[in-house]
């Protein structure tokens, strides 16, 4: 077997981490670059590492659903990413929720301090520059002078799509003699979610609105391609008068529980903290400017006075055409030294890259 010295991964992001542990775990000293703090990306805010930049769901924790079942195996595979979440893991019913500054400080402290990791604060520019092996993990937001090199070294286009993220607000501010907690299907007084009712005036009035409402401004100007699985609200709503009401707004299983009645829209919200101190309006990723957020979203019954601590944001997500550039390993067919590391998408954590010790490559 080759004897490795080290292994370059660019990008201390999700993947990149839950790679570089997988690997210092197994004795394999490991250089990780990651730009923050010198440098960051339009949607990362923190300094720390492993930072979600969107929902802090994970998805389903549960063991009968694909996603859950993924993550029960990444943990039996020694998964820093999952044992790491289940520590900071706030309620979200059958979802893997999180606390997405605890999940990040955790994760960065235990990288920081691990003896086969050294950590490099710098943007890489050009994959040339690194010898040896290297795991690519820069993500969707890899910055533009390494996507420019990425595409000469794969010698096509990389792809793209635009994706976006929802707001948060404050729990001080969201009016609790509206708003009501209970799961769908469940019980009053109980459950991770707060509702807010909506009936039908109060949901067309909103409706009408939001269809109307003005787009932040895109500095790229490339064909506004969207990712269907996380489609912004308004772009949603403006498929038809009705869709919300059977996708983020669907009210089935949420009768008010004040009054018995039915609701036309529920809107749901989430904790983004152990402490419930913020919430994140489900569903409501959204690229509307952020005074047209304010006043659109503070139509909902509820949020008359929200604070809003975060407002949506959209951006453009590059990706490579996997299944022609690289093997079944995420290794390029073209380069034997070149990995790419990504979590999956909508399922994070499902860090393929601990193939590149499993199947023996190393
Ligand atoms: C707006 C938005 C919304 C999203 N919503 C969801 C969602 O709801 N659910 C979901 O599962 N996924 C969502 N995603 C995708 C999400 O980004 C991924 O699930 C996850 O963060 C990807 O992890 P990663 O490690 O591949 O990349 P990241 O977590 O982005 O990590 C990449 C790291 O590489 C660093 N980096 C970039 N370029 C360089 C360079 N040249 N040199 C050194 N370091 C560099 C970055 O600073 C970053 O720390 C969303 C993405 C965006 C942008």
């Amino acid at each position: 077997m080759e004897k490795i010295d080290y292994i370059n991964i660019i990008g201390a992001g999700l993947a990149g981490c839950e790679c570089a542990y997988i690997l210092a775990q197994n004795n394999i000293k490991v250089k990780l670059y990651e730009m923050k703090p010198n440098k960051k990306s339009e949607a990362h805010k923190s300094n720390n590492f492993a930072e979600l930049v969107c929902s802090n769901s994970l998805k389903s924790d549960s063991l009968t659903n694909a996603c859950g079942l993924l993550k029960y195996e990444m943990s039996r595979l020694g998964s820093l990413f999952v044992d790491v979440a289940h520590k900071v893991q706030v309620p979200a019913g059958q979802a893997l929720a999180v606390d997405r500054d605890k999940f990040s400080k955790e994760i960065t402290n235990i990288i920081k301090n691990h003896k086969n990791i050294e950590i490099i604060e710098e943007e890489i520019k050009d994959i040339k520059k690194l010898g040896g092996i290297t795991v690519i993990a820069t993500g969707p937001l890899t910055s533009s002078d390494l996507l420019q090199s990425i595409k000469e070294m794969i010698g096509e286009e990389c792809l793209y799509f635009y994706d976006a993220a929802a707001p948060i607000v404050e729990a001080d501010s969201i009016d609790m003699n509206i708003a009501y907690q209970m799961d769908r299907y469940g019980e009053e007084n109980k459950g991770d979610y707060l509702n807010l009712p909506m009936n039908k005036e109060q949901y067309f009035s909103f409706y009408n609105e939001l269809i109307n409402a003005r787009q932040a401004d895109r500095h790229e100007f490339d064909k506004l391609i969207l990712f269907e699985g996380c489609m912004p609200i308004e772009e949603m709503a403006k498929r038809g008068e009705k869709t919300l009401t059977f996708g983020p707004l669907k009210p089935v299983g949420l009768d008010n529980p004040r009054n018995k009645e039915k609701n036309y829209a529920v809107v749901q919200l989430r904790a983004e903290n152990e402490d419930k101190t913020m919430y994140n309006l489900v569903g409501f990723q959204t690229s509307l400017a952020f005074p047209e957020q304010k006043r659109v979203f503070s139509m909902i019954p509820g949020l008359e006075n929200a604070i809003f601590s975060r407002y949506g944001v959209m951006h453009k997500n590059s990706y490579i055409n996997a299944s022609k550039i690289l093997d079944r390993n995420f290794n390029m067919k073209e380069n034997k030294n070149i990995y790419f590391a990504r979590t999956n998408f909508r399922s994070r954590g499902i860090c393929r890259i601990c193939c590149i010790w499993i199947n023996g490559s190393i």
